[in-house]
């Protein structure tokens, strides 16, 4: 869902480089084994993005890559329950015993007709129409699987106590996951979550992050159905309501504060001309500041939903929440700890293949051919965090970050300029800057795990800033009623559609060095002539 436009210069990196050295020598020398063991698992890397890459699912349809992904965890040890809060593709895997519990958390579902072949710089399907990973969310939770394990072996050799805890964001891009993970009770024994997300840098930053609060709904209205030419004053139409309903919403958009974003399509405009529409809806995606703002949003919108059904001689049928999310609040101490280990490990060792493949995308979209990230910016306070980003998107790892300390990990693993939620940005995500990214970002949060494991003042510390800053004033309360439920149903037609052609594509790592190779790309594919 966030896609961070981060343009500020890279200064500055010396204060913070100066924690990158742990203090003890004992977690210090494991640091070093842990990020060897990371690189020792470069295949496995490449394996799980581009497995995930090829499955290309949807919000609340990724049983494949759950499937997938559960599977490895299960053969290395893993304890997997499966369907939690509700929801078929949701899962959490559990080992180790005992506190400090570190959860892992990132986000898994793909993005509608964002369906590319990987490692070329111009539109080109392996299925027409289909979804693919236009957000990048295919590396992340095999980043966190890579942490993982090489934390775990170092745990079992030194019997280190500890619980890790792995658990996917299902259905992010409709926000539609994340609060029934917390509702259902999965982070009440957490201690430090720390959550992965795809951008094209090292981004890491403490206290309010520059994003909005959302509520995603869905309002339906019902009408009568006639023959539109030959008894049309028999009918009503459903889709009237819908079409007076953002009509009325675009007026009222002028008295709203400059802060909201909200957006809209309709999902049912009836069958066809010459039906008039008995069902029409139309789904909302509101946006605002904090979670008042928002839930004022939401009841403006249930009045005008009313009003329009009135206007048309229809009924507001139902209004259904699908997803919902507080603006994130991430933890000071772990962030601090999170960066010091991302000074540590660096960026990437990008080659020449690599800069070219960004600079081609970058060029196909008219942005400054900069290439690809080499430096790895510094700790970003919220002011900092607030001046590098647009800040109106959203996430509801926001719900997650105010039920547990929390940081995101923004890790370098994608090409500078890509618009966000389209095909170009997954362009690089089944390719060397991918599985690099992937790789570098797993070392940062393996050390990060490590320094929980290993220094009992950090947990502390990240409870009390949670505790006695963060939490001190606002109390976390669900943008959802209890009778909401998650919306599994979303995207099982669109799915259904594509899957079997999709299914042809899928990368067969038995067969093929890489997924790039599978497709026969010679990477990277750059057109002579930009079009
Ligand atoms: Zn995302």
């Amino acid at each position: 869902m966030r896609t961070l436009v981060r343009l500020l210069g890279v200064s500055c990196l010396l204060s913070a480089s100066l924690g990158a050295q742990s203090a003890d020598p004992r977690l210090d020398s494991l640091k070093t084994e842990v990020t060897r063991a990371i690189d020792a698992r470069a295949k496995l890397a490449q394996q799980m993005v581009d497995q995930v890459f090829s499955f290309g699912e949807l919000g609340m349809q990724e049983t494949e890559t759950s499937k997938y992904l559960t599977g490895i965890l299960e053969r290395n040890g893993f304890t997997v329950e499966r369907g939690v809060a509700g929801m078929p593709t949701a899962w959490v895997a559990r080992w180790g015993s005992g506190s400090p519990v570190i959860a892992l958390g990132s986000d898994i579902d793909g993005i509608p007709q964002a369906n590319q072949t990987p490692g070329m710089a111009s539109r080109a399907g392996l299925v027409s129409g289909a979804p693919g990973h236009g957000e990048g969310h295919n590396s992340g939770v095999p980043l966190n699987i890579l942490a993982a394990l090489a934390v775990k072996n170092v745990m079992v050799r030194e019997k280190i106590r500890g619980t890790l805890v792995l658990w996917p964001g299902v259905a992010e891009e409709q926000v539609a996951g994340k609060a029934f993970l917390v509702r259902a009770g999965i982070f009440k024994d957490v201690d430090a979550n720390l959550f992965a997300h795809v951008s094209y840098e090292f981004g890491i930053s403490w206290g309010d992050e520059p994003a909005l609060a959302l509520i995603s709904a869905i309002f339906r209205f019902k009408g009568q159905s006639a023959h539109a030419a030959a008894a049309p004053w028999r009918g009503q139409s459903a889709l009237d309501a819908v079409m007076q309903m953002a009509n009325a919403w675009e007026f009222h958009r002028e008295h709203m504060e400059l802060s909201q974003r909200s957006h809209y399509v309709i999902t049912d405009g009836g069958d066809q001309p010459n039906v008039v529409p008995s069902t029409a809806a139309i789904w909302f995606f509101f946006r605002e500041r904090d979670p008042e703002r928002v839930t004022k949003m939401l009841a403006d919108a249930k009045q005008i939903a009313r009003a329009a059904a009135t206007a048309t001689f229809t009924t507001l049928d139902t209004v259904q929440i699908i997803g919902s999310a507080w603006r994130p609040h991430f933890n000071k101490p772990i962030a601090e700890a999170m960066h010091a280990n991302a000074m540590r490990v660096g960026m990437p060792a990008w080659d020449e293949k690599d800069q070219a493949m960004a600079r081609g995308v970058q060029r196909m979209l008219s942005w400054p051919d900069s290439g690809l990230q080499t430096k790895v910016p510094p700790l970003r306070s919220p002011e900092e965090a607030a001046k590098a980003s647009s800040g109106t998107g959203s996430d509801d790892i926001g719900d997650v970050t105010w039920t547990v300390p929390s940081v995101t990990l923004y890790y370098p693993a994608n090409i500078p300029g890509t618009p966000g939620h389209n095909w170009a940005d997954a362009i690089a995500m089944a390719t060397p800057i991918a599985h690099k990214g992937v790789i570098a970002g797993a070392k940062v949060q393996a050390l990060t795990v490590l320094d929980l494991l290993l220094k009992p003042t950090l947990v502390s510390d990240a409870k009390r800033y949670f505790t006695d800053v963060q939490t001190k004033t606002v109390k976390y309360q669900p943008l959802m009623a209890p009778s909401d439920q998650p919306a599994t149903w979303l995207n099982a037609e669109r799915m259904a559609k594509y899957r079997g052609e999709m299914r042809k594509y899928y990368y067969d790592p038995a067969r093929y060095e890489s997924y790039l190779q599978q497709l026969g790309i010679t990477y990277p594919a750059i057109p002579a002539v930009m079009p």
